[in-house]
């Protein structure tokens, strides 16, 4: 699909700011501020499937796992995305307060920023892989926000019988997580996958050296643990950290002129972006070895 492939070229630009971002002060950000607008533009909220909604920005994604007992809420976008997260939730009829864990993907501005805010507004309990808790205890890029339960690979979050899976997907970030669950709809059970991120930014260096400033030793083989993990797992519903990966834009626009086909449901997808996302990687890898 040609718009997938624009919006590919268009996510990598972007992750080139990010990149940029993420090596600049925080005093300095409001200068790259302009960029980050167009990851972040508002928009209406609405319903996925099952007990998931969508709560993010434009690409900048942020979902509502809904239980009787209490909610999920993953990611918190930029700093200013939680705003915009706070008022989609209740823009649904959902309430702040009935929030009661907050989860992430991985510890980037564009995902954790917002976190802090996030559990000021609702209470929630913060949970996080052990790989990225002292990024996110740290406060380098983003508000410090420490974890209230550190976890590690396979644990799980349950509330109001719904379960979440942690994933340890390393490789983009030490902690990298991608989270499933099941979800129903119309009487029957789909296998959700929410894609941490498989993506090497283009200040990553993927072979061990001294000057690899923005990554760490074993980042290698961690990408390619990712990329075993990803293929190991189930996938009905594709969802993911950035909305260009799976084509929020286009499936959104897809469901409200055809609310009867819901075309998050779509194995062949995610199928398609671990294709992407480790050619890219190889790609990348090949170029180091050649000393390129
Ligand atoms: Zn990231």
């Amino acid at each position: 699909m040609s718009s997938n492939t624009l919006s590919l070229a268009g996510a990598q630009r972007l992750f080139c700011i990010l990149t940029i971002w993420l090596m600049i002060p925080l005093a300095a950000h409001a200068q790259a501020g302009d960029a980050m607008k167009a990851l972040n533009q508002p928009g209406p909220p609405f319903h996925i499937i099952g007990n998931i909604y969508y709560v993010g920005a434009s690409d900048i994604t942020s979902y509502l796992i809904v239980t009787p007992e209490g909610d999920i809420l993953l990611d918190g976008g930029f700093v200013e995305t939680a705003p915009q997260i706070e008022a989609n939730i209740q823009t649904l009829g959902f309430r702040l307060a009935d929030v009661k864990f907050l989860l992430n993907t991985h510890a980037h501005l564009d995902h954790a920023g917002g976190i802090a805010e996030m559990r000021r507004a609702t209470g929630a309990k913060f949970v996080a892989m052990d790989g990225d808790a002292p990024v996110l205890s740290s406060g380098t890029s983003f508000p410090v926000v420490v974890p209230d339960r550190v976890i590690h690979d396979s644990d799980t979050v349950t509330v109001g019988g719904v379960t979440m899976t942690a994933h340890l997907t390393p490789g983009h970030t030490p902690g990298c997580t991608t989270w499933t669950m099941v979800t129903q709809d119309g009487g029957r059970p789909y296998n959700v996958v929410f894609v941490g991120s498989a993506t090497v930014l283009p200040n990553y260096k993927l072979i061990d050296r001294a000057d690899a400033k923005a990554t760490y030793p074993g980042i290698e083989s961690d990408y390619e643990k990712t990329f075993r993990v990803l293929k190991s797992l189930p996938c009905d519903v594709f969802l993911a950290a950035h909305g260009t990966f799976y084509s929020l834009t286009q499936k959104r626009e897809a469901m409200s002129k055809n609310p009867t086909q819901n075309p998050f449901i779509d194995p062949a997808g995610y199928q398609a972006y671990i294709v992407r996302a480790e050619t890219v990687f190889q790609t990348e890898l090949q170029k180091e070895r050649a000393g390129q």
